[in-house]
């Protein structure tokens, strides 16, 4: 059966979840609520039921579940006080602040007995999607290094995200989604983090980073945001014991360079500046198959699909709170590592 949501926050996102729920087979919209009259009254005209408090919003029994679409800085009463409520909550991320504040949530959640969850829609993405089915498949052997960029050219959004107290910053903003999806890309360990924050812009919040990562075995991470970059790097590079797989941009199929044979006969030399070089000449045809892999086919509404059997008890919830603890725990690194340019030597209970 159905599920009832209400949101909480109807702005770009809370908008997003109430098209969402309009169109959806497995929830209904109940309603919005939002702190902003201009926002009420853009719900009542695309005819959708208003709320007149939180309060009221989580004292309707017909709703059974509670979107929290608001800023970051807020995020934290509101869930609380909707498990306590008896409702269950997907918040929208980054779930919290700090990992201090995550588990008063969860405890809260514990509490309650009600399911929590955190909007990681990006583990929909299809760029993603791409390069986990291509490692899942062994097609190119073992991971060596990935780097996952997304670069903008137009700064942070001058809204609450370039404001600290609000949860501002792109480390949460973006960063949030990348190392999602990296640490779930190399299940491992990690044991050395290092972060570059990058105030170009706005000396504020941090408008842009480069993560670095090194994991357990060796394998190596970058995760990077940029609001400055004219030029734009690939959204996805990896390199793999058996080859290589790029993704330029976020429309773009995945590329594969696939090692047949190591040793070549004949290497044709690559002009350079200052003379030729064999080193850096390009593989040919003889040793090295280039091909393009098919978009994988997804869907971003499985994550209400899954809530929803999740909360009937059907489904285990696809985003769970350990992995989002733990990215919690990668951006707290980042920061420290950011401000006080050292390396982190990270002694992970994994
Ligand atoms: P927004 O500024 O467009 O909207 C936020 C809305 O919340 C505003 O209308 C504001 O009036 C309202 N609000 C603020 N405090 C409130 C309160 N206490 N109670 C009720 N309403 C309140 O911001 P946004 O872009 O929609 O972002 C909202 C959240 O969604 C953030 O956490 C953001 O990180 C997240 N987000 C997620 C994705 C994603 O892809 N998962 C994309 C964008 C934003």
């Amino acid at each position: 059966m159905k599920k009832n949501v209400a949101i909480v926050g109807y702005g770009g996102q809370g908008g997003w979840h109430a098209n969402h729920a309009l169109k959806s087979d497995v929830v209904n919209l109940s309603g919005i609520y939002d702190i902003k009259q201009s926002r009420i009254d853009l719900a009542k005209a695309n005819g959708i039921h208003t709320y007149d408090s939180f309060e009221a919003v989580i004292n309707d029994p017909d709703v059974d579940i509670v979107v929290c679409a608001t800023p970051n800085d807020v995020h934290k009463d509101i869930v609380i006080n909707a498990l306590l409520a008896g409702k269950n909550v997907v918040c929208e991320k980054p779930v919290a602040l700090s990992v201090e504040d995550f588990d008063d949530m969860c405890a809260a959640a514990k509490k309650a007995g009600k399911l929590f969850t955190v909007h990681q829609n990006r583990r929909w993405d299809v760029d993603y999607l791409a390069i986990q089915s291509l490692i899942n498949s062994g097609e190119i052997g073992e991971t060596i290094n990935i780097e996952s960029r997304v670069h903008g050219s137009r700064g942070i959004p001058s809204d609450w995200r370039c404001q600290k107290p609000y949860g501002g910053g792109m480390v949460l903003d973006w960063g949030v989604h990348l190392i999602d999806q990296m640490l779930l890309l190399i299940p491992e360990k990690i044991k050395k983090i290092y972060c570059q924050l990058r105030n170009i812009t706005t000396n504020e919040v941090d408008d842009g980073f480069t993560l670095q990562i090194t994991f357990e075995s060796g394998k190596t991470a970058t995760v990077e945001v940029g609001t400055y970059n004219f030029i734009y790097m690939p959204r996805f590079y990896m390199q793999c014991k058996n080859g290589a797989a790029m993704i330029e941009d976020w429309q773009k199929k995945c590329k594969v360079a696939k090692l047949k044979a190591w040793n070549e006969k004949e290497v044709v030399p690559v002009q350079t500046a200052a003379g030729i070089t064999k080193t850096m000449a390009p593989r040919d045809e003889i040793t090295l198959d280039s091909y393009e892999i098919e978009r994988p086919v997804s869907d971003v509404h499985d994550f209400y699909r899954n809530l929803v059997k999740a909360v009937d008890g059907e489904e285990e919830q696809i985003v769970k709170l350990c992995q989002v603890r733990r990215v919690l725990k990668v951006m707290e690194a980042c920061f420290i590592s950011g401000e006080s340019g050292q390396a982190i030597i990270y002694d992970e209970a994994f």
